[in-house]
């Protein structure tokens, strides 16, 4: 298939699952994919894995302003133009109740999980007016849409991305850029394993309410399972792909019913 040939796509977290998968998906529909994640072999194994012709990779901390203009220069520079970004670097952070969250850690997840989409939208504008227009993809999550006990910093950076997408889908509708989120409920990646084992631990912590298997997680979504990564890739390549050219400022549930209902938990 053939939906994004021609287009440039630049993919945070591009090592990660859903952003490994991301990119092999937009790559087999046509694209240049141009990765960026924290550890450079990591990058270099997924490039390989889709073929040089096809992906390139730039090392970069998102949090960081001149490593966001860098990667986003390395990916106009290698495929001459950018039309998409996939903002879809992200991390969990620590299970606490609020009175007990590291304050530190607080900072680091709405670093990484806003600040870092902030910045990648900012340099990509410029990139994307330039070309004409693209599309804006923000991975944000059910947690965008209800609170997690213990996951406030989690879930209180998933909202404020919807806020960031909508204030970027008005400011960028003119220059035919468009902006939107996608909202996966837990997916089989190493984030949710992450989670898995702090609640499970958080089983025999008294601080902490909450302590939940993965099975009782699982249970919470009417589908009665996880997500694999690439059904969200999917979603992402739909946002990305003109077969969304009207679709701008949406929240888009990838989540097996669970938003259907309640709670929205991780
Ligand atoms: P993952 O941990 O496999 O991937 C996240 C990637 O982001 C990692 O490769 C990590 O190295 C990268 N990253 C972290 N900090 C970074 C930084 N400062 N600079 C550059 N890269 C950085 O997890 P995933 O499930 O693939 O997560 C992808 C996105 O999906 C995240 O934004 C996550 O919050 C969101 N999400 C995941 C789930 C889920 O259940 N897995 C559900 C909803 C939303």
């Amino acid at each position: 298939m053939t939906r994004l040939e021609g287009k440039v796509a630049v993919i945070t977290g591009a090592t990660g699952g859903i952003g490994s998968a991301a990119a092999r998906l937009f790559a087999s529909e046509g694209a240049s994919v141009a990765l960026v994640d924290l550890d450079e072999s990591a990058l270099r194994d997924v490039v390989r894995s889709i073929g040089e012709d096809k992906a390139s990779y730039t090392a970069a901390d998102v949090t960081d302003p001149e490593q966001t203009e860098a990667y986003i220069d390395a990916a106009a520079d290698r495929w001459g133009g950018i039309d998409i970004l996939l903002a879809n670097a992200g991390i969990e952070g620590t299970l606490s109740p609020i009175t007990d969250y590291p304050v530190d850690e607080f900072d680091r997840v709405m670093a990484v999980n806003v600040r870092g989409v902030w910045l990648g939208i900012k340099y990509a504008v410029p990139a994307m007016r330039e070309g004409g227009g693209g599309s804006i993809v923000i991975t944000s999550s059910t947690a965008g849409i209800g609170g997690s006990p213990e996951m406030s910093a989690y879930n209180t950076s998933k909202h404020a991305v919807i806020g960031l997408m909508r204030c970027a889908a008005l400011e960028c509708a003119p220059l035919g850029i468009r902006v939107n989120t996608v909202n996966p409920a837990p997916i089989e990646t190493r984030m949710m394993r992450s989670i898995e084992e702090m609640r499970v631990a958080a089983m025999d912590d008294t601080r902490v309410t909450v302590g939940v298997t993965k099975q009782s997680i699982a249970e919470g979504i009417p589908l009665q399972r996880y997500g694999d990564p690439e059904e969200v890739a999917r979603m992402m390549l739909f946002l990305s792909s003109d077969d969304s050219s009207f679709c701008t400022g949406g929240v888009y549930m990838v989540d097996g019913g669970r938003s259907a209902g309640n709670p929205y938990r991780n």
